[in-house]
């Protein structure tokens, strides 16, 4: 349920209007377009470790 915030771009996503979904590392992961899910699954840990940075 609710909103997820698109790693890739930062946009807010609700899950049941999100383009696209990945699950790395045991969490998912929600897109506002497919562009931004093919950004992640090219190079998961650069947007996840970004994330984590903070
Ligand atoms: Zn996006």
């Amino acid at each position: 349920m609710g909103t997820h915030t698109d790693p890739v771009c930062g946009m807010k996503v609700d899950d049941k209007s999100a383009a696209g979904q990945s699950t790395y590392l045991n969490n998912t992961y929600y897109f506002c377009s497919q562009g931004c899910k093919t950004k992640f699954d090219q190079n998961p840990q650069q947007y996840v470790s970004q994330k984590a940075a903070s």
